[in-house]
């Protein structure tokens, strides 16, 4: 039996993409590799929404041929399919595919583990391309599941790869989001969390709406919890919100992708949105949703970016309040506009970078401290240490509760925490009863 292991860079799309193939890798009769060293086959999920996933995707490929000489290396996904000419001068690969029929991947390597040769097959995207569905089943056993229904992007932000990767807007069709729901729940999972490249779109072809999804899920029988992955900001309507709203499975955390906090800059970078509109949309949120927390992404160092500009973003990030912020540098990435404006010098997006990123460790530590006395229901997940259970909040606080009082698993249950204290990354509390209706 061959054994194979698989390296993911990226999205939480490649992420359960991934998931995917090693479903299909499984169907096809391989066995999951402890390491890429006690591997027959090494699968490395590309990234590439910035120059510097696409180069760690192909520094990955290169050092695996150095240690693993008798492996078939594959490279596959965002990179090759946005990048071919780039990627097939990776000679190290073996095999070379991109977003498109991934299901085959697995008759790919046994191709050529019989018969040692390199296989290059990457297909264009087409304009009429649909939602690439794969059957698959959970080769875990988390409490959570990630569920992508949308793939595509037509917005074309100024430092972004993914639409040439990508292609146009498509959507899973409610049908099949139905059966890979109740399959989920059949095999335990408590939790999805749907997800895509661009969700905020979700059935814009076909007149759905991304509620729509959210409620077919939320009526699933043995599915207690339903979130958002990303979302874009500027697709999110009142109307959206009411329907979201009258989902008690729905949980209120809003990853509204961010990027910069000046509008100036959010111009150049081609978002389509002002900080304005953004703020604005969280107040329709926070009317809705009292204990919604906010996260997001926020890019700095984007070319052009004066120190202005920068102050401008961090004094709205610190206006939102955010409960998490994922700080990037900008890379630029060949092939998109903002790789041909004026570039900004590493030190400087270091410097920035880390002032950001204590902003979002304090905006973080303030937002855990103000849950301090409040009852949440918990749903707990594998226990990861011996002293502590923990779970996640409705609005994904890492909530850890003693295991002194409670020695037998909570695992895949919902039970009632109130939340006494706070740590680095994480509230503490103790379990207590559901609060009165
Ligand atoms: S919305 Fe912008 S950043 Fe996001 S995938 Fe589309 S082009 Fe890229």
């Amino acid at each position: 039996m061959y054994k194979v292991y698989f390296i993911t860079f990226g999205c939480k799309v490649s992420q359960y993409e991934t998931e995917l193939l090693k479903s299909c890798f499984a169907e096809a009769g391989f066995v999951p590799a402890d390491s890429s060293a006690d591997a027959d086959a090494v699968v490395v999920n590309s990234c590439t929404v910035t120059g510097s996933g696409d180069n760690k995707s192909v520094y990955a490929v290169r050092k695996l041929r150095r240690e693993l000489p008798g492996a078939v290396i594959v490279l596959t996904g965002c990179m090759p399919q946005a990048s071919p000419e780039a990627a097939l001068k990776v000679a190290e690969a073996d095999i070379v595919t991109g977003t498109k029929d991934r299901a085959k991947l697995p008759s790919l390597v046994l191709d050529v583990l019989a018969d040692r040769r390199r296989i290059i097959d990457i297909s264009p995207l087409s304009r009429d391309e649909t939602f690439e569905e794969i059957a698959y089943s959970p080769t875990d056993s988390h409490t959570r599941a990630f569920v992508k229904i949308q793939d595509g992007c037509e917005c074309y932000c100024s430092y972004c790869m993914i639409p040439y990767a990508r292609g146009r807007f498509r959507s899973k069709p409610l049908a099949d989001l139905a059966r890979e729901a109740e399959m989920l729940a059949a095999a335990g999972r408590k939790e999805l969390v749907l997800t895509g490249i661009n969700i905020a779109f979700y059935g814009c072809r076909e007149g759905k709406r991304l509620a729509d999804a959210v409620e077919l899920c939320c009526r699933t029988d043995g599915i207690e919890r339903v979130r958002l992955g990303s979302i874009e900001p500027e697709m999110m309507l009142p109307e959206d919100l009411d329907r979201l709203a009258a989902l008690p499975e729905f949980c209120p955390q809003f990853h509204l992708s961010l990027q910069s906090g000046c509008a100036e800059t959010l111009k150049r970078m081609n978002r389509r949105y002002t900080p304005e509109e953004y703020a604005s949309l969280t107040e329709q949120i926070r009317s809705r949703f009292p204990y919604a927390s906010f996260t997001t992404d926020i890019m700095v160092g984007f070319p052009g970016e004066t120190e202005q500009e920068f102050s401008e973003s961090m004094a709205f990030a610190e206006r939102i309040g955010f409960a998490k912020i994922h700080v990037f540098q900008y890379s630029p990435r060949k092939g998109t506009p903002a790789a041909k404006m004026p570039q900004i010098p590493a030190s400087v997006k270091h410097g920035r970078a880390d002032r950001m990123k204590a902003l979002g460790d304090r905006l973080a530590r303030s937002y855990m401290e103000g849950l301090v006395g409040r009852t949440v229901p918990v749903l707990f997940e594998r226990e990861k240490s011996e002293d502590f259970h923990q779970g996640h909040a409705p609005d994904y606080t890492l909530i850890k509760i003693s295991r002194k009082n409670s020695k037998k698993s909570l695992r895949n249950e919902i039970f009632y925490v109130t939340i006494e204290g706070v740590g680095e990354d994480c509230c503490f509390g103790t379990l207590t009863e559901a609060p009165a209706e």
